[in-house]
């Protein structure tokens, strides 16, 4: 062998040694490009467009009243335009998802209810769980490998479970006072919810399902604009079996209510089952190959005329098909 074919040969392995690190890592170096950015400055509150039912309590935080006892609670300034949800029955209330760790959401919570709440998560993100502390009844899923990991009453969220540190927020366990099991329900008084295990956005996802008022609480599961399926531990083929079961479970007139918002759409974020179909379809033509994407990471995959998954590469062997 020449000199010059020897030295290309070994050029081409280091090059290809090269692009296998860098696929292998690609998720960790682009949450940190993420990081490096920052998030940007909370927007002016004057410009911010209001829901009929919507008002400010705060400088922060809006409350939007989707009937006398049910409210959404969003942060329209933060970027992420973060939305919870207070559920209150005639006993007691339920707050799925606390919100971003930004401000203190117990104070809009207290000025809406009297009644002891408890708090759960749709799931770990760090804008999910950013006040659970400032509650003194924290509920977990009854969802396998969780209860196993507390320690001396704490759940701590493992560092790609809270994500929090791409925009500088610590990690924060919480004692956790109950768990739910998937398929029981709570009862507030007069109000009954039933807790669905929903893994696709991460495993542990969870939704709750008020089956009297045709409503499901989804988190960051799916909604309009954007899916966000390209996480550290999403899960492709997941998504599609939540979605068949959900499609196959839920009445056609249910509203799905996520957890963030968008600039141009000022009230609670709500989709409905055809979305649902949609997502179903979309996830099962990422499997059959047929759904090309366009862009390099995430990659965005339409899947109607508002709506686009952002994946991983969703090629053989890559996380989004394979993880769990
Ligand atoms: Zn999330």
């Amino acid at each position: 062998m020449s000199k010059i074919s020897s030295w290309l040969v070994r050029g081409g392995g280091v090059l290809a040694v090269g692009l296998g690190v860098a696929y292998f890592f690609r998720t960790p170096v682009m949450l940190f490009i993420i990081t490096l950015a920052g998030a940007p400055p909370l927007a002016d509150q004057a410009g911010i467009p209001m829901a009929v039912n919507e008002e400010w309590v705060d400088d922060f935080y809006t409350v939007e009243a989707l009937d006398p006892q049910t409210f959404a609670i969003s942060e329209p300034r933060y970027f992420r335009n973060v939305y919870s949800y207070l559920l209150v029955g005639s006993e007691q209330a339920l707050l799925i998802d606390s919100g971003s760790p930004i401000r203190d959401i117990s104070k809009v919570v207290a000025g809406l209810t009297d009644k002891p709440v408890s708090v759960i998560s749709t799931h770990l993100h760090f804008d999910h769980v950013g006040n659970h502390n400032r509650f003194e009844t924290i509920l977990m899923p009854d969802l396998p490998g969780l209860k196993a990991r507390l320690v001396e009453g704490h759940f701590v969220p493992e560092a790609d479970e809270h994500l929090g540190r791409v925009e500088g927020f610590v990690i924060e366990g919480w004692p956790v006072a109950g768990w739910w099991a998937p398929g029981a329900t709570m009862d507030l008084g007069d109000r009954v919810l039933t807790l669905l295990s929903t893994p696709g956005h991460t495993p542990d996802s969870v939704s709750i399902w008020e089956k009297e008022q045709d409503r499901l609480f989804m988190g960051d599961y799916a909604g309009d604009g954007q899916v966000y399926a390209f996480m550290p531990n999403t899960s492709l083929r997941s998504y599609l079996e939540t979605t068949e079961r959900l499609i196959g479970l839920l009445p056609s007139a249910t509203l799905l209510y996520a957890a963030h918002g968008a600039a141009d759409f000022p009230q609670a974020p709500v989709t409905d089952i055809a979305a649902l179909v949609d997502l179903r379809n979309g996830v099962a033509a990422l499997r059959d190959g047929t759904s090309p994407g366009a862009g390099f990471w995430p990659r965005a995959h339409p899947i109607n005329g508002n709506t686009v998954i952002l994946t991983d590469w969703s090629g053989p062997g890559t996380s989004s098909w394979d993880f769990q």
